[in-house]
């Protein structure tokens, strides 16, 4: 007979995993992984960083709601966050400031002077800047570690080498079989699946949403002079690059977004020197070596908001999808949000300011 589980979750990425560790407390819980092990896609992938103004107005509750868990747990280290703009971009960059800071979040317009002091050698076009102080780098594998032992503590089976391969609705829920030849049943079917999101809403026999995967490239450089550990993580109010220390050595991504069938994403050289070419216009330093260079899967719903709640055409498959850009500095939010919904019960002083109707599948349809 099929071991059975209330639910069922597909993919042990930070979504999955989180998910699977808000539930287990009171619901018994399978979460399959197609790989060997847990995070070796987009999460194992990040920059890892927790920024309020990333990602846009509406993905800043669900940032700003997950800041004090991430803080309290140890899992945020101070860095601060510099966004620069050009003298014709003064307009853009106030009314990037006015955005966020009415929103609640600690932002200061900063002269050209304070900006080369925190970014040494920064280059004369740059004329104002944007100062987040809260800004802070996450121990994104600690995060995942902790909702990994958590939901072990919990009881959830984590099942890795296991590709959901084939599903079947049945009366009560789900028949569902891996590649490894498991067959399991279960009431509820979590699409956790990051980039092969709509892939899986494929097996179930279930429209797509259209989750988009975008490959995004990142290189690791030893620069001259080497970066100060204080330097803050440094964008362009244009979004074409951004950089941060690690080590010391220079995390650098040139913000590329290139559409991608979900795979094993890996870096194009030309990405690579044009993150290099950015950086060299944006600063004075000199770059010595590419030490590594990686590129992982941002996958977005059309409106780039994410998918969090049950499809409207099947009460027994939950979305929880579309993370994009921000599913490691939203990933408490975001899990205590999705396992409230799932279990149909009242939010709590974490979830209370979010919005769901924003993010529920049945905008789509
Ligand atoms: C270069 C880069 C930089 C980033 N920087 C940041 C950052 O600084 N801050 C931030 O918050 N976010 C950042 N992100 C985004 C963040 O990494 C993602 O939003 C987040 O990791 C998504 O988690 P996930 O669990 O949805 O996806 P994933 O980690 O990709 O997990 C999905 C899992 O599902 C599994 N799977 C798929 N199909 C099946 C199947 N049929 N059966 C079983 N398993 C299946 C996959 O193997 C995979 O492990 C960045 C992303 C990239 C690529």
């Amino acid at each position: 007979m099929s071991e059975h589980f209330r639910i069922a979750i597909v993919g042990a990425g930070m979504a999955g995993a989180s998910l699977a560790a808000e539930l287990s407390d009171t619901d018994s819980v399978l979460l399959l992984e197609a790989e060997e092990r847990p995070g070796y896609h987009a999460t194992g992938r990040s920059a890892a960083f927790w920024t309020e103004s990333y990602g846009g107005p509406l993905i800043q509750p669900l940032t700003t709601a997950s800041g004090r868990f991430l803080r309290d747990g140890g899992f945020l280290r101070n860095r601060g966050a510099l966004t620069l703009a050009r003298a014709d971009q003064e307009v853009g960059l106030e009314d990037f400031v006015h955005r966020f800071a009415t929103a609640g979040v600690q932002i200061e317009w900063t002269d050209r002077h304070r900006a080369a002091e925190m970014v040494p050698g920064l280059d004369k076009q740059w004329a104002f800047g944007a100062f987040e102080p809260d800004c802070s780098d996450i121990d994104v594998a600690a995060l995942h570690a902790h909702y990994l032992k958590l939901g072990k503590e919990q009881g959830v089976a984590l099942h890795c080498r296991s590709q959901l391969v084939a599903a079947e609705r049945t009366e009560r829920g789900w028949t569902i079989e891996t590649a490894a030849g498991e067959q399991f049943t279960c009431e509820i079917l979590v699409n956790a699946a990051g980039a092969w999101a709509d892939k899986v809403a494929d097996l179930c026999g279930l429209p797509r949403i259209g989750v988009e995967p975008y490959r995004r490239t990142m290189v690791q450089l030893a620069v001259n002079p080497a970066p100060a550990d204080e330097l803050p993580l440094t964008f362009d109010l244009d979004g074409s690059f951004y950089f941060k220390p690690e080590h010391g050595s220079l995390w650098l991504s040139p913000h590329d977004e290139t559409t991608s069938e979900p795979c094993d994403a890996a870096p194009e050289e030309m990405d690579v020197a044009v993150a290099i070419d950015r950086l060299e216009q944006a600063v004075n330093w000199t770059v010595d070596r590419v030490e590594h260079r990686w590129a992982g899967l941002r996958s977005f719903a059309p409106d780039r908001l994410p998918v969090y709640g049950f499809d409207p055409e099947d009460k027994a498959f939950f979305w929880f999808a579309g993370q994009g850009g921000f599913g490691i500095q939203t990933a408490p939010a975001a899990a205590r949000l999705g396992s409230q919904l799932l279990r149909n019960s009242g939010r709590d002083a974490m979830t209370m300011g979010l919005t769901p109707d924003l993010y529920s599948p049945a905008r789509f349809r």
